[in-house]
């Protein structure tokens, strides 16, 4: 099932990461990321251990791309945040909104001068990011979805917004996967959910590094042949800049979520949700249909929801919850323990 695959290649690579390299990096990892036009299974950031220690001085949560732009370019001393931060393609009334926000969140200092609105960092926002990496997982690759997964490989090296791409898929599905009409920029990985440690995933063919740096190429749409005729291809330019901007929103998208976020779309108050210890790592389970459940299959929909019984939830209820509150908690207390505590104050 493809999304126990996905957790099992996310917890290997939050422990294992890179594949066959040192695992002293320091790696965070997230699922389902990307663009508007694309997402990712898994998303590995590397990080630079010093930087993300201090990227924890502006909290847990995300910075969004307004956000960054201000923290980024907040002065040390105070001044006028027009002279201050770079010159918006939009209104400067959204860059003060901006400011205020940041402010509100303890990010920036601000005050109020003659009618002006000024600015002051507390901390330097530090550059964290040393890669940003795509995983795809098909752990089973039928002939049309080997077909759709080269497609989409060949768009993200064109792209080349990831460092790295790679392809997961089961151990007996690497050689197709090598077979396959995918691009040779693409690495693969040959992974065994039902083991554990370092070898339960091997390389099969390792990636080429993408020039993230360079402008890029999004495919908007490919010749599509048959009925009256041929279409084009359309293509749009992706420029450095709007690269950087979003694989730094990608990368503090996975600071905050990690790849355990997936419980937060999920049911665990129904008394039929677990978590079920695996070798590679604890998946969702569910006792009603007896059988590891997806996200999409456990929400408010599900005909066979049945809340906790009240008497779950005693002692702490309903402050706390029962067993499944108690589960999220497990699961977001496992996140936090991968993002460093921020250096001491000095
Ligand atoms: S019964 Fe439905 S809501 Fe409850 S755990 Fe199973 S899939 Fe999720």
């Amino acid at each position: 099932m493809e999304f126990g695959f996905e957790l099992a290649v996310c917890g290997w690579a939050e422990r294992h990461w890179p594949p066959g390299g040192n695992t002293d990096r320091a790696a965070l990892v997230a699922r389902q990321l990307g663009t508007k036009h694309r997402r990712w299974d898994t998303i590995v950031v590397e990080c630079d251990p010093t930087g993300l220690a201090e990227r924890a001085q502006f909290g847990d949560r995300h910075l969004d791309s307004d956000l960054l732009g201000v923290v980024r370019h907040a002065p040390a001393e105070w001044a006028w945040y027009r002279d201050a931060l770079p010159e918006p393609e939009y209104p400067w009334r959204y860059v003060r909104e901006a400011v205020t926000r940041a402010a509100d969140r303890g990010l920036v200092d601000r005050r109020t001068r003659g009618g002006r609105v000024e600015l002051r960092r507390r901390h330097p926002y530090p550059d964290w990011v040393e890669r940003v990496v795509a995983v795809e997982n098909k752990p089973d690759l039928s002939a049309s979805a080997a077909r759709d997964l080269a497609r989409q490989l060949r768009q993200d090296v064109a792209l080349g917004l990831a460092d790295e791409v790679w392809v997961a898929t089961r151990a007996d599905q690497a050689t197709a996967a090598l077979l396959s009409d995918g691009p040779v920029e693409a690495g693969i990985l040959a992974v065994d959910p039902d083991r554990r440690g370092t070898d339960a995933v091997d390389v099969v063919w390792r990636p080429r590094q993408l020039p993230a740096d360079e402008p890029g190429t999004r495919i908007l749409e490919r010749p599509s042949t048959g009925g009256h005729g041929t279409s084009a291809w359309r293509f749009e330019y992706a420029s450095p800049a709007w690269k950087e901007n979003k694989r730094r929103q990608i990368a503090e998208r996975a600071y905050e979520r990690g790849w355990r976020a997936y419980v937060d779309s999920m049911r665990p108050d129904c008394r039929y949700f677990e978590l079920q210890p695996e070798p590679a790592v604890s998946r969702p389970f569910c006792t009603a249909k007896n059988r590891g459940q997806s996200p999409r299959e456990c929400a408010g929909s599900c005909p066979q929801f049945e809340p906790e019984p009240p008497t779950w939830r005693q002692g702490d209820w309903p402050i706390d919850g029962g067993p499944g509150g108690a589960l999220t908690r497990l699961l977001d207390h496992q996140r936090a323990r991968h993002r460093p505590e921020p250096p001491e104050e000095s």
